[in-house]
């Protein structure tokens, strides 16, 4: 099973982090990232609450071959 974090929907609300801390993080904008895209079978519960808890909807799982892992978005420009 693959996850993945919708960016344009997540609002940051730090569910998942607390859910399943091994597999989300927020990043440097505050918004969820996912730490490990490819889950594992024993890890499927606490994803799937994950997902449920999500107030609005932005992870899901994703069909499809397994990726390798996670991409990590770029940290926010200096001001
Ligand atoms: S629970 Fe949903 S909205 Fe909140 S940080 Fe996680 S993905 Fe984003």
């Amino acid at each position: 099973m693959r996850l993945r974090v919708d960016p344009a929907k997540c609002q940051g609300y730090a569910i998942c982090t607390e859910v399943a801390a091994r597999h989300f993080t927020l990043d440097d904008w505050g918004y969820a990232q996912a730490l490990v895209i490819d889950i594992d079978e024993a890890d499927v519960p606490a994803v799937t609450e994950a997902i449920d808890e999500c107030p609005v909807r932005a992870i899901r799982w994703i069909h499809g071959p397994p990726t390798g892992g996670a991409a990590p978005r770029p940290a926010p420009p200096a001001v």
